[in-house]
């Protein structure tokens, strides 16, 4: 048995993940507001005891703790440089854990776990060449070649969603211009809906969203696009133009045989990823498109944690 853990921007989520790499038993805590390393370190102590005490194993029974959590992790070290959720700096998670419980503990970024997760476990087939990208609130991604995750020198490549589509683009929350994620990450794309709305547009987004500004989601705009909307036709027209721009460029810079997509935006959409799929078709080299498929993963939610339980 291993435990893996995903710590979220709102929520920290453990669960205990047998050898077939499904999730047995999960538990989860919100992250609240104070988000000091010392507090949320002890609410995940807390977690991996109750999963391993509600499931049965003792400690020495758990092979490995893995944790997935977003942002910048030093090599070899496997220190949190930087995490832009939870404000940390210099965060040694890892050895922390790894002390505390005295079992083999490995920190991922938790895009490259997702991804790692799906590529093992979330795929028909056994491939060896994926990208993974991931739309949520903003766009993430996973590199994996010939069979490897795709850490880099540093061991912060793959980071999809900052690859720049236009350098006179939307502002994305980098500090950057035209970033993959300012044009195609959720709360961008609603962002700018939202802002229309405030400026006093009136479509069938208004009625689709039952004129609650804050419960607006990528769904809802969706559906407006397909009802007619103007507005939503325009700004989801665009989503799908950059997406499937940004699909093919990094299929003609990685030549993928599989890409594999997830997140909030993908799952929360109907046609999204067969539209960007089209697009993506139209624009990328023929000879990338060989033998190539475009797939919703299969793991969901779990995909990071059952993904960080099992990478190394
Ligand atoms: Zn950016």
């Amino acid at each position: 048995m291993r435990i893996g853990v995903d710590i979220g921007g709102t929520k920290i989520i453990a669960g205990l993940v047998d050898d077939s790499g499904t999730v047995v038993l999960k538990k989860r805590t919100p992250v609240g507001q104070k988000r000091e390393y010392e507090r949320i370190k002890k609410d995940i102590v807390g977690l991996i005891n109750t999963v391993a005490k509600e499931g049965g194993v003792s400690e020495n029974t758990i092979e490995k703790i893995g944790i997935a959590c977003a942002g910048q992790i030093e090599k070899g070290t496997q220190k949190i440089l930087f995490s832009p959720n939870l404000g940390w700096r210099n965060a040694p998670l890892k050895r922390d854990i790894e002390t505390h419980f005295g079992i083999k503990t490995f920190l991922e970024n938790d895009v490259n776990a997702a991804t790692y997760g799906e590529w093992r476990f979330g795929l028909k087939e056994a491939k060896k060449d994926i990208i993974g990208i991931f739309i949520g609130t903003g766009i993430g991604g996973g590199i994996i070649t010939n069979g490897m995750l795709c850490h880099g020198f540093s061991n912060v490549g793959g980071e999809v969603g900052h690859i720049i589509l236009n350098p006179y683009g939307y502002r994305c929350n980098c500090g950057n211009h035209g970033c993959f994620e300012a044009y195609c990450g959720g709360s961008y794309i609603v962002e700018r809906v939202r802002q229309s709305i405030k400026e006093g547009y009136r479509g069938r987004i208004w009625e689709i969203a039952g004129g609650d500004l804050n419960g607006l989601h990528t769904g809802h705009i969706e559906e407006a696009h397909m009802l007619g909307d103007d507005l939503c036709g325009r700004i989801w027209g665009e989503v799908i133009e950059y997406l499937g721009a940004g699909m093919a460029s990094l299929v003609n810079l990685l030549n993928p045989e599989v890409v594999v997509m997830g997140g909030g935006v993908v799952y929360g959409t109907k046609y999204l990823v067969d539209d960007a799929k089209k697009v993506m078709e139209e624009k990328a080299m023929k000879a990338s498109l060989k033998g190539l498929s475009v797939e919703k993963g299969r793991l969901g939610d779990e995909a990071a944690i059952i993904g960080a339980a099992f990478v190394e």
